[in-house]
């Protein structure tokens, strides 16, 4: 899913090498089909279900300036609360393109930030106030209050070694909260069904 137009697709593209908005994928955890979510108002009931259906999302965000963590923040709104859904963030980037959007944390204003100014102080030319410039992927997880271990990759336009990973990242995960699961119920005391007739076998509980 994705916070703009084009990025769910973009992502795809880059992995399959060719405008698609669906893949498959072997992976050792299993076969993977990866569908492009494009939130659509006319089709929420369709989208709703797909995302109900999923193991785990990938969010796809241009921008981490206000506006696009506040879509963002909408499209995670949408996932299934009760699952908590393994989820990996891609920050989307142009070609070529080494700086992002950020807002300043005192006024809002939006600047955009050079990758090479990361972990210096900058002063916002609206407010004047100094901040220090954080990683795209820091303040991603920051603004969202992320779990330590949710993968957050910049991927460049095309760049499949970079999408690739990604969803090996959140493959993992699923793989893990699957075995997590298995072991959670094999320590479960479970009653044990017997097939059959039960009155042929020797009644032992206490008369
Ligand atoms: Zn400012």
């Amino acid at each position: 899913m994705a916070t703009e137009d084009g990025l769910a697709t973009a992502f795809l593209a880059a992995l399959a090498g060719q405008p698609t908005d669906r893949i498959e994928m072997q992976h050792p955890a299993g076969q993977l089909l990866i569908e492009a979510v494009v939130p659509d108002a006319e089709q929420e009931e369709a989208i709703q279900s797909r995302l109900n259906d999923a193991a785990g999302v990938i969010l796809v965000t241009g921008h981490i300036d206000e506006a696009g963590l506040e879509s963002l923040r909408r499209l995670r709104q949408r996932l299934p609360a009760n699952r908590k859904l393994p989820q990996a963030h891609a920050l989307h980037r142009e070609q070529g393109r080494a700086e992002f959007k950020l807002s300043c944390p005192s006024c809002g204003q939006k600047l955009w930030v050079g990758d090479a100014q990361e972990g210096r102080p900058g002063r916002c030319p609206g407010c004047r106030q100094t901040f220090l410039i954080p990683s795209q992927a820091r303040h991603l997880a920051a603004s969202l209050q992320l779990d330590d271990d949710v993968p957050i990759r910049v991927q460049f336009r095309g760049d499949t070694a970079t999408a690739v990973a990604l969803v090996h990242e959140l493959a993992a995960r699923l793989a893990a909260r699957i075995s997590e699961m298995e072991s959670r119920q094999k320590n479960m005391t479970m009653r044990i069904v017997i097939d059959g007739d039960a009155a042929k076998w020797p009644d032992t509980r206490p008369h």
